[in-house]
């Protein structure tokens, strides 16, 4: 009797250890086949980074899979080459006693890209970007914006996505709308923005920032794909989101790339914009004030 219920008692214990082995292999399995490094795709069409969501959506959910793509020159670009991401990278490299320089200090040159931001416009970089991104949105899949403008631009930000059709309030992770009030995401940062599915960072690390967000609304997707056009935001990104998601994507968007090259071949048209626009900002400034302020 007493082997007996030895025998059965072991049984029983072999039985749960198989289960708890089983539990084991199963999630281990899940895990090996899913856990890998981000991988890079360099890629002259968004399509490439919306045909991959979509792909992933039928892997892990719609739901559990986040697409995040960039604004400047990924999403949009300045329709003028004066405001333009390249026009503004060019004014940060010029020597401080260039003549074409807008402004006396990094701060100016900011502010004098908020003013262009306000008075310019944008175009979408590709057509069909508002009707791929609503397909993707119906299906559930979470979208946002991940932008290194700063929360100041929110107001020019907003509305150029607003005129191409482009939205991501209700599809983005976290609370519907975001917060109105920026944040400092960690210790010693500058203030970011999470509003209407569009994080403006200024400037800062982008991967870190997405991190310290989906940490705050206690997001966890499954599979992030990334569209930025910068290769060093599509690094920091790779540095970023090592071992934070099953499978990360990062898209080096390069659509732009040669109205970028051009812009660098001949700067003296952005030159000769802003030369035409000063007195008119500087008339702005007289009676807006602030809002039109430019250092130099
Ligand atoms: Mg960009």
């Amino acid at each position: 009797m007493r082997t007996k219920r030895c025998t059965a008692l072991g049984l029983v214990l072999l039985l749960a250890l198989a289960a708890c082995q089983g539990t084991g292999r199963t999630a281990r399995r899940n895990t090996d086949a899913a856990w890998h490094t981000p991988t890079e795709v360099q890629s002259m069409q968004l399509a490439d980074a919306f045909a991959r969501a979509e792909a992933l959506t039928r892997r892990y959910g719609a739901r559990n899979v986040l697409l995040v793509f960039d604004l400047d020159n990924t999403l949009l670009a300045m329709s003028t080459d004066v405001g333009s991401d390249q026009w503004f990278d060019w004014q940060r490299d010029l020597p401080k006693d260039d003549e074409r320089r807008v402004a006396e200090d990094f701060p100016g040159l900011l502010r004098a890209q908020g003013v262009l931001f306000r008075l310019g416009t944008m175009r979408l970089t590709e057509p069909e970007t508002a009707g791929r991104l609503r397909a993707l949105q119906q299906r559930g899949c979470r979208t946002m914006v991940l932008t290194a403008r700063g929360p100041e631009t929110w107001p020019s930000t907003r509305r150029e996505l607003d005129r191409h059709g482009l939205r991501f309030r209700d599809f983005a992770p976290g609370p519907a709308g975001g917060w109105t009030e920026s944040y400092q995401p960690w210790d010693g940062a500058r203030d970011v923005l999470y509003r209407d599915g569009v994080m403006l960072v200024a400037g800062q690390d982008k991967g870190r920032a997405l991190k310290t967000l989906l940490t705050r609304v206690g997001a966890r997707p499954l599979a992030v794909v990334f569209a930025d056009d910068k290769q060093k935001n599509v690094d920091q990104f790779a540095d970023d989101f090592t071992g934070r998601a099953p499978e990360t994507w990062m898209y080096r968007y390069g659509g732009e790339d040669a109205a970028v090259k051009r812009f660098h071949a001949n700067p003296a048209p952005a030159a000769e914009q802003w030369k035409l626009l000063e007195p008119c900002v500087k008339q702005l400034q007289a009676v807006f004030g602030e809002t039109y302020s430019v250092s130099k």
